[in-house]
């Protein structure tokens, strides 16, 4: 047995097909002093080029994974517009006369040595995107056919030294049973993308294996426990095969659950629905028996484009949401962008904190007409189903009463249009700066609905980036302060009348669950691929119970000892 790092979870067992590694033979050739223009300009066609074909891979996986996993291409596209990458390349061209390809592989050998050298995980998986890149910045520059993998064998395990986001994009999950890698852990980028697909993944092997894994070894690997065996022995074949089995079993079993109604064994019931980035995704959810949208995140409608989109092409893609939402309720969220989410067509200042900074609703009532393109769109859609609006980032009253007073205008416009839409459409607000809990009485007067939005909840209560790796530690959704503020905010729902849902990644997680039974959470909405775990929980507890366990972790004092009786409470 070798143990490795478990980075996506589950059984693969089959025969192994070694990936041959990625490196390129670059002979140092060396040009005139006039050539340098030319070779320049060889350099900037092939970050072009480059570009492009990043830009079509996160298309791809933004169809067929997800919007978020799409993302990690931006990193991507990131260091190709890197300044100090760049300046390196170019200084290695003018300075030494080195080919282009020559001196992006030195650039490449320079910041991987340095990132592997620090000690840490993060830093050294970063390493592996430069590579990443840089490989396809010299496939360009040298012509090389890319390592193509084999599709038309029994379906295998994929063996590699790394494996990057680029050759995952070009997988079929058909055929790859599991991944093994010798370097990369849980939080590569590749980790993420595994666990998106569903396929398993052991990662982090180099130097555990004294001989290296061969192209037709038969392995087991187990993604849960970080192990892989190869040339198992027929009793652990056995052994895997039932583990395997069970696991296929409890997939289709889950799937079963997609039509049943979420109701603890005591007959309280909840709602779930998902949260969505597009209209594929609805289809997802609508599969895993999602009961309408609780969060359509609209910013990926800005993105990947020259300009705004139009009022015409919102509507298109809000009524398809609803339409395919099949009669249940959507909720759309008015652009989130700003923070980690950047528009190429508008260029936001740099800012020294940027989630603290101009972002989101702060954009909207800044740019009105943007707004106002996008809530009468909105309204209009609201013609062909159950539309809710939610405004994000809200802080203050005056802020909602801007945003509904803009949503007047935009109803007056469409009036006049002779446009139809729902004139009593329900407005809503996220609840995820503490200001807003804290004041969640008063904003109940306001609106009609509250979401919560635990992911930015929980960086702004704790003073935690969730987006830096450094403090990810401390990232503590389950803190005793944000189980306080959640409680703040569902009383005041509760007080003025109003609905609650929760939205962040904690609605996912179903260890949560006692919370929500304590608190009288009903509606969650998160993404569809946690939906049918999240339901097979609540099918099989009790209100009561749970609803005991969620007021003794109140008591708790620290986020250890609460996520700890919860984890115990959930495997009970
Ligand atoms: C949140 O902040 O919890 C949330 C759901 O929104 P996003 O993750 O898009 O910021
Ligand atoms: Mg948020």
């Amino acid at each position: 047995m070798i143990q490795g790092i478990g980075a996506a979870s589950g059984v693969a067992i089959g025969k192994a097909f070694v990936l041959p590694a990625w490196e390129w033979d670059v002979p140092d050739r060396r040009m005139e002093k006039v050539d340098l223009a030319k070779e320049f300009e060889r350099l900037y066609e092939g970050i072009r080029t480059s570009k492009t074909e990043i830009e079509v891979m996160k298309n791809e996986i933004r169809e067929t994974v997800g919007a978020e996993e799409s993302s990690i291409f931006d990193a991507h596209i990131a260091i190709l517009d890197d300044p100090v990458f760049m300046s390196e390349i170019q200084g290695i061209i003018e300075r030494q006369y080195k080919a282009a390809e020559v001196a992006v592989k030195e650039a490449i050998d320079h910041f991987v040595t340095m990132f592997d050298l620090l000690d840490d995980e993060y830093m050294k998986e970063r390493a592996l995107d430069i590579k990443d890149v840089g490989n396809r910045l010299l496939k360009h520059l040298l012509g090389t056919p890319e390592i193509t993998l084999p599709s038309d064998t029994q379906p295998y395990i994929l063996v590699a030294k790394e494996l990057s986001p680029s050759q995952l994009v070009h997988l079929n999950p058909e055929n790859v049973l599991g991944m093994v890698t010798m370097s990369g852990g849980k939080t590569s980028h590749s980790a993420i993308m595994a666990r998106a697909l569903g396929i398993p993944l052991v990662s982090g092997l180099e130097s555990l294996t004294e001989e290296p894994l061969s192209t037709g070894d038969l392995l087991i690997i187990d993604g849960d426990e970080g192990t892989v065996y190869r040339e198992p022995s027929r009793a652990l074949l056995e052994q895997f095969n039932r583990i395997a089995e069970e696991q296929r079993l409890r997939k289709e079993q889950l799937q079963l659950l997609a039509s049943v109604d979420a109701v603890t064994k005591d007959g309280y019931r909840m709602r779930l629905a998902g949260n969505i980035s597009s209209v594929k995704d609805v289809e997802q959810a609508v599969k895993y028996g999602a009961e309408g949208v609780g969060l359509f995140r609209t910013e990926f409608l800005y993105m990947d484009r020259p300009a705004f989109p139009s009022e015409e092409e919102q509507f298109e893609v809000y009524r398809q949401v609803v339409e395919a939402a099949g009669g249940h309720p959507v909720v759309i969220r008015t652009l989130d962008i700003g923070g980690d989410k950047q528009l190429e067509y508008f260029p936001l200042f740099e800012e020294e904190n940027p989630v603290l900074g101009f972002r989101a609703i702060r954009i909207s009532l800044d740019e009105t007409e943007m707004f106002k393109t996008q809530l009468r769109a909105l309204l209009r859609a609201s013609a062909y189903g159950q539309i809710k609006i939610l405004y994000p980032m809200i802080h203050t009253l005056e802020e909602v009463r801007q945003a509904n007073a803009l949503l007047e205008e935009a109803k007056q416009e469409l009036l006049r249009r002779e446009l139809p839409f729902n004139k009593d459409i329900e407005t809503g607000i996220m609840i995820e700066i503490p200001a807003a809990a804290a004041i969640a009485d008063l904003l109940a007067q306001e609106v009609d609905f509250f979401s919560i939005g635990t992911n930015d909840l929980v960086q702004y209560v704790l003073a935690v980036d969730r987006m830096n790796e450094k403090v990810a530690h401390l990232y503590h959704p389950y803190h005793p302060a944000v189980i306080r503020l959640l409680r703040q905010t569902v009383l005041a729902a509760k007080e003025a009348g109003i609905s609650v849902s929760v939205c962040g990644e904690m609605a996912g997680d179903e260890k949560a669950l006692p919370l929500w039974l304590y608190l009288g959470v009903t509606n969650l909405s998160m993404s569809p691929q946690s939906l049918l775990r999240v339901k097979h929980r609540i099918l099989n507890s009790t209100l009561a119970e749970g609803m005991e366990q969620g007021k003794h972790c109140y008591t708790l004092t620290t986020s250890e000892e609460i996520e700890a009786a919860l984890t115990r409470w959930t495997k009970s």
